[in-house]
């Protein structure tokens, strides 16, 4: 018999599942607001022109999702008959529905991960690239890169790894788009700029809406032209939005708080330590992401729900995210709910 658990569950399938605070709410209530359609709205434009500043890009533009942000990247880049590189297991890859496929027109290939987690080399790249083929082979035309990457457990790619990957698609001939859903994590994790981690990239999709709490909203960044032709594409798929600013409002208060994702990294480190204590072989987390091989892990995921932890199994183990909303005292609770590995 367990006992039942005390209060409510800890939530760790996501960083998704943060709820807005009094103060993000209270933002959002008092939101400047005009019709962001129509003409703009001031809000919307102060979030957008603070993060074309964090990111180091001309313009950037706000959109309900980080898949629709890729989307959108994806249909400015590519014509049908080109093909994307991408690390394995990216987002864009296996959990977009295939949009960048049927929709933006891109034929997928994946690369490996030669220089480290979710990170493909340079050399990856050079050896995946189709070079002088015949005028009805595939047109290489953009790489895209994730940091941090999610489904190799929230890993970072370095300034140094990102700029190496940046200049070799340039110098392919390619446009590079980052899906920097978590970024803020990995300019947390690194201690650099997001600029640092976005520089040489054509265009960039960062979320507001993970660690950093808001209840909806990312940005995606790039030249004036890009942002341009990307309002287009955001109307053409729905995306346009009127009184935009109450959301806004929360995506501002939402960058106010990147610096309070070291937290949720070192609770992260304080899960994986305690269970590789007891038995767990865990890998040490970079970011927030925490993944624990396991031999069943539906089980393993069942028996944490009855002792009130909630976590997400994967194809090898446990998957389990920090976020704002994980205190200390979650993390000493997730630890203790853990059976014994078998
Ligand atoms: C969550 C996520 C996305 C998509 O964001 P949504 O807002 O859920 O559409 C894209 N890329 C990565 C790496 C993500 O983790």
């Amino acid at each position: 018999m367990t006992a039942p658990p005390a209060g409510p569950p800890v939530d760790l399938r996501s960083d998704t599942v943060t709820r807005p605070d009094a103060r993000m709410r209270d933002a959002m209530a008092r939101a400047e607001v005009g019709d962001d359609v129509l003409d703009g709205d001031p809000t919307m434009r102060a979030l957008e022109a603070e993060v074309a500043g964090l990111l180091g890009t001309a313009d950037a533009l706000w959109v309900p999702t980080g898949s629709m942000g890729n989307l959108i990247a994806l249909c400015v880049h590519l014509e049908r008959g080109d093909r994307f590189l991408v690390p394995d297991r990216a987002h864009l890859l296996d959990l977009e529905v295939g949009t960048a496929s049927w929709l933006a027109g891109g034929m997928p290939q994946a690369l490996p991960w030669s220089a480290g987690p979710g990170t493909p080399s340079p050399a990856d790249l050079e050896r995946a690239l189709i070079r002088g083929g015949p005028y009805f082979a595939l047109r290489d035309r953009l790489l895209c890169l994730e940091n941090t990457h999610n489904a190799a457990g929230g890993t970072v790619t370095t300034p140094v790894q990102h700029r190496s990957l940046v200049d070799a698609a340039h110098d392919a001939g390619l446009l590079v788009h980052l899906d920097g859903a978590r970024l803020w994590n990995a300019a947390v994790a690194l201690d650099v700029p997001p600029a640092d981690l976005a520089e040489g990239a054509d265009t960039i999709q960062v979320c507001l809406s993970k660690g950093l709490g808001a209840p909806v909203g990312s940005v995606l960044a790039g030249s004036t032209d890009f942002v341009r032709e990307a309002r287009r594409l955001r109307k053409m798929l729905g995306g346009g939005v009127r009184q935009g600013g109450v959301l806004a409002a929360a995506g501002l208060v939402a960058l106010e708080r990147v610096d309070r994702l070291a937290v949720d990294h070192h609770h992260a480190r304080l899960l994986a330590d305690a269970l590789a204590e007891r038995g767990w072989k865990v890998d040490p987390p970079q970011t927030n992401i925490v993944m624990v091989p396991a031999d069943d892990p539906p089980g393993t995921v069942a028996s944490l729900a009855e002792r009130g932890v909630l976590a997400v199994p994967t194809g090898t183990g446990v998957r389990m995210v920090t976020h704002c909303d994980v205190s200390r005292l979650d993390i000493e609770r997730a630890v203790a709910s853990f059976p014994q590995p078998s």
